[in-house]
């Protein structure tokens, strides 16, 4: 039995995180905001570490809470050295290399053994894709949202990895996307919701993104929550990282 499911199966509140990438002030700011919006639970759907500088703060941050889900990144993957830095381009080959060296034996074996998605009643949590879940498949557009949602068996698949959060369902129109920045999960439909990054957003907006998803109710919130960027980007040009990466935050 699945040890994260509340043994009376009564709905609870989650908080869907992804893409965090060592930004510790950042996941510090989402954690403390989740609570304050009293959920229960944290899912968190990897890339708990690359580009930023506190790979080994955030891995032991996320595994002291109580409950956790968390699943495997494709950064996680290098980082713990199941796959290899051949093909990622150069920046973040060096934060690769130099995360590898902050991450002891232990935290990479926690790492190395993240499973790649759980399953909750109508819900799926993946890093990128139902489709081409291991090959680490982007979904930014509709073609590719259809490919995960044809992947879906439940009503509801979470995915991160594109940093960019958004959300499509499957009507008899196909797959459109949703703009609003709360949706419902509907049983009987299809909803894919990209729940965007914690530690590194890429749509313009800097505040970190994550959503609570309310298994009770059948929504999912997202939310923006404020952060001490300034106090990520120091760590960043402390660490000797590429300044690039701090830029990116701004
Ligand atoms: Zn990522």
């Amino acid at each position: 039995m699945d040890p994260h499911i509340d043994p009376n199966g009564a709905p609870v509140s989650i908080a869907v995180i992804s893409d965090i990438h060592a930004n510790l002030p950042a996941l510090e700011a989402v954690l403390a905001h989740a609570d304050a919006q009293g959920a229960e639970r944290i899912v968190c759907l990897g890339d708990v570490v690359g580009y930023n500088a506190s790979p080994a703060a955030c891995v032991d941050l996320l595994r002291a809470r109580e409950g956790l889900v968390c699943l495997l990144g494709n950064h996680d993957a290098m980082a713990s050295g199941l796959d290899d830095l051949r093909g990622i381009n150069p920046m973040a080959h060096k934060a690769m290399s130099w995360t590898r060296e902050q991450l002891d034996d232990d935290r990479r074996a926690w790492l190395a053994g993240l499973p790649l998605r759980h399953d909750d009643g109508p819900a799926v949590y993946v890093h990128a894709s139902l489709h081409g879940t291991r090959e680490w498949e982007y979904v930014r557009s509709p073609e590719a949202a259809a490919r995960c949602l044809d992947a879906l068996d439940g009503a509801v698949c979470f995915v991160g990895h594109s940093h960019i959060p958004g959300a499509w369902v499957r009507d008899a129109d196909g797959v459109r996307a949703v703009s609003d920045d709360a949706v419902s999960v509907d049983p009987s439909g299809k909803l894919l919701v990209n729940v965007g990054s914690v530690g590194q957003p890429r749509d313009g907006d800097r505040r970190a993104c994550y959503v609570i998803y309310d298994q009770k109710a059948g929504t999912v919130v997202r939310h923006r929550v404020e952060y001490d960027a300034a106090a990520a980007c120091s760590a960043i040009i402390a660490a000797g990282l590429p300044e690039a990466l701090a830029d990116r935050l701004r």
